[in-house]
């Protein structure tokens, strides 16, 4: 289970963290794959552009080779027993370790007029998402860590309490570390609501992603062998991994060891790179945001599929709280 929110673009960090992952599982899992639009309402209270983005999120997941005949693909608000789990694990939830999460400090330095307590609950409304599947693997990026954490103890406290209804959820790469594509401005993530300039989109015309990568931070070079390796030159040998060949990443690895490394040469090869990368999910992805019937299609039956199985464990957990009183 996993879910991507309805806030823009989708982007380098969304594939190589969350949607690649994705892909690799719908033949061997049961998976449940979301549009997370009621999270998204935690930092982009305007709806106006709800339903296009909503429309790209989904588009962009086929697009990138998600295939809604083999997973349920379906929006968090269709399915409202969401709302009720989320509910009954906020009573076990404690206000000291949501106001302690990363991600709430960030949003809230961020958005110091809108510090709601939808955001606070971030980390529940998750757990509620995961927990609804009783899945035990989500695949996402390293920013997804914390949160993943927090809904292993949710679920461990509520079988503790209650009686054992959910499995440990655990984030998930096919037992790898899990990923971060950073930002080519080096400061942070790669992100549909911050840093638009340092991050690629899967929807970038070529010319916008030459144009960002040869603007990302470099410096005059190594002027010696063995000199160590900036942060910032390392996200470029990152993106060249996730994109270039192995002969294109080992020469110009070679280079910087030598310390005859020309960084124009290597952004001007990884641009290119980028741009036969991107281009056939960009395009595909245009084709299905027109068909509006096949989005609905995929819609609801996504959220049928989905509805199924969340019915079943909310009958196990009103049934562990004591919730039936005949
Ligand atoms: P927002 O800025 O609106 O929060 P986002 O880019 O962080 O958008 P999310 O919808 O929060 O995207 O996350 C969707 C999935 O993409 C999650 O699994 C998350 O871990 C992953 N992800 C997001 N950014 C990156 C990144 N830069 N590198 C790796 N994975 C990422
Ligand atoms: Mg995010």
């Amino acid at each position: 289970m996993s879910g991507i929110r309805s806030t823009g673009f989708l982007h380098l960090g969304n594939y190589f963290g969350a949607i690649r992952n994705y892909v690799r599982m719908q033949d061997e899992y049961e998976c449940y794959f979301m549009v997370a639009d009621v999270h998204s309402l935690t930092t982009h209270p305007d709806t106006k552009e709800l339903k296009p983005n909503v429309h790209r999120v989904l588009a962009e997941n086929v697009a990138c080779g998600l295939d809604p005949e083999k997973v349920a693909l379906y929006c968090q608000s269709h399915l409202y027993e969401t709302g009720e789990l989320y509910m009954y694990l906020n009573m076990l939830a404690y206000k000291g370790e949501l106001e302690k999460t990363t991600t709430f400090k960030d949003k809230a330095r961020q958005h110091p007029e809108n510090v709601n307590a939808g955001l606070l609950t971030y980390p529940v409304l998750q757990a509620a998402d995961i927990l609804l599947h009783r899945a035990t693997l989500v695949p996402v990026g390293k920013d997804q860590e914390q949160h993943l954490e927090m809904s292993r103890n949710f679920a461990n406290r509520f079988n503790h309490r209650y009686g054992d209804v959910f499995p440990e959820p655990y984030a998930f790469n096919f037992g790898e570390q899990l990923i971060k594509v950073p930002s080519l401005d080096g400061k942070g993530k790669m992100s549909k609501s911050e840093n638009q300039y340092a991050t690629i989109y899967l929807s970038d015309e070529d010319d916008m992603i030459r144009k960002k990568i040869m603007k990302a931070k470099t410096d005059a070079g190594p002027t010696e062998p063995g000199t160590p390796m900036p942060d910032y030159i390392e996200n470029i040998f990152l993106l060249m991994k996730l994109v270039s060949s192995n002969e294109v990443l080992d020469k110009f690895l070679d280079d910087y060891n030598r310390a005859v490394i020309r960084y124009g040469d290597m952004k001007k090869q990884l641009a290119e790179d980028m741009v036969v990368f991107v281009r056939p999910i960009r395009e595909k992805a245009e084709a299905i945001r027109n068909d509006q019937k096949y989005l609905r299609d995929i819609m609801e039956a996504g959220a049928e599929k989905a509805r199924k199985r969340a019915a079943e464990t909310m009958e196990k957990v009103r049934e562990a709280i004591g919730l039936k009183y005949y």
